[in-house]
């Protein structure tokens, strides 16, 4: 599809918007005016309004706004935005449940929000005011807040979060738009990956300590921070110790990932040293799904790395799902979800499938996917409480 950009620069607001009703297609920019003979969205600016007229599948339509007169160029991307939205909205018989938001995690503008003085309810309805938002979404967004709110505020100011990342896996999944390699190409670079790491967190800690900086939370992830050997792991969470002061941190998480790299060694090792909380991520208990998206195990191998990081003591678990994975149905998905929540872990963290350039799948054109994946978060968001 092309996307006309005619006489303004709003590029990239334009292309999220759009994305928001066809989230996989690839466009072509053209700024300049010209016929097109397929499906195109012309969005044009005169010296007082803002055009947008749309060709989708031999049908065309035009909408006009106005423009502010005061030249605002915020004011004038939020119109762009909002015109847009209401047009395809019309023209394709879709309502995005988040609305216009694009590129924000909306419990952050909920709370951020807080922090600067208004109430929630305030923060929540100019959120559904300024980006059409739904009442379910906006309800699960408050709810969320009102979870975060009270860990945010109690964060001191001098309180700082680590993220160590290992950008290392077994295989890629054809999803992943990480900056992670796969073992099998770039296995000889971890150990000096390694040891420039552990260089950089003794450098870390130096600096920490010379800012009087408090650590709340350290997370390793990735990648898949257990795809590196146990000795390779050992090294980095002793270095982690030594440099900086871990007691007293709220969380220590080891992102442990995929289950064909979790064995009982590495398991100890994160134990030794202190980690409190783990991730283990399947996506899917459906094989077939997870031998589509690229991945190396089974189902059953996710169950057997959760009972025997379980057996072993962790007491603090997190599983990762995907929504919208490739060959996935909403009834394989209720099937994963119910064989993860029988698990009882800590926490469940569920995604949506989001195809970045980056991805194989997005490189292998994978644009129309079949995804009910609103059918599956709204199957999570019934059974998971906030
Ligand atoms: S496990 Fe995660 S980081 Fe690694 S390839 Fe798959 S999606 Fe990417």
């Amino acid at each position: 599809m092309t996307i006309f950009l005619i006489g303004h620069d709003f590029k990239y607001e334009t292309e999220a918007t759009v994305k928001l009703f066809f989230p996989a297609m690839r466009f072509a920019f053209c700024t300049e005016d010209a016929p097109c003979a397929g499906d195109f969205i012309r969005t044009v600016f005169t010296e007082d309004r803002i055009l947008v007229e749309t060709s989708l599948s031999g049908v065309r339509r035009l909408r006009e706004a106005s423009l502010s007169p005061d030249g605002d160029k915020h004011a004038a991307e939020h119109t762009l935005c909002r015109t847009l939205y209401a047009h395809l909205t019309e023209a394709t018989g879709v309502t995005p449940p988040w609305g216009m938001l694009t590129g924000i995690r909306p419990v952050r503008m909920l709370t951020a929000a807080v922090e600067q003085g208004s109430t929630l309810e305030q923060a929540a309805a100019h959120m559904q005011q300024t980006y059409l938002v739904s009442e379910k979404k906006l309800a699960l967004a408050k709810a969320t807040a009102r979870v975060q709110l009270p860990l945010l505020q109690g964060l001191a100011p001098d309180a700082i979060s680590l993220y160590i990342s290992i950008p290392f896996c077994p295989s890629r999944c054809s999803y992943c738009s990480f900056v992670s390699h796969s073992i099998a190409e770039a296995g000889e670079l971890i150990p000096a990956y390694v040891d420039c790491l552990c260089r950089e967190i003794r450098i870390y800690g130096e600096l920490i300590r010379a800012l009087h900086l408090k650590l709340d939370t350290v997370y390793i992830g990735g990648g898949t921070p257990t795809a590196i050997s146990a000795q390779q792991l050992a090294q980095i969470m002793d270095t982690l110790q030594s440099s900086m002061h871990l007691d007293g941190i709220r969380e220590y998480t080891v992102e442990a990932g995929r289950a064909d790299t979790i064995t009982r060694e590495k398991l100890e090792v994160i134990r030794r040293y202190g980690a409190d909380r783990i991730s283990i991520n399947p996506q899917t208990l459906n094989d077939a799904v997870l031998r589509a998206i690229g991945r190396k195990h089974t189902a059953q191998q996710a169950v057997d790395a959760f009972l025997l990081a379980r057996s072993m003591g962790f007491d603090n678990i997190n599983m990762d799902l995907i929504a919208g994975l490739p060959q996935d149905t909403p009834d394989s998905f209720r099937n994963t979800l119910d064989r993860v929540i029988a698990l009882e872990p800590e926490s469940v963290t569920v995604h949506t499938l989001t195809l970045k350039r980056a991805a194989d799948l997005y490189a292998q054109g994978e644009r129309q996917i079949a995804n009910p994946a609103a059918a599956m978060v709204d199957y999570s968001s019934s059974c998971l409480p906030a």
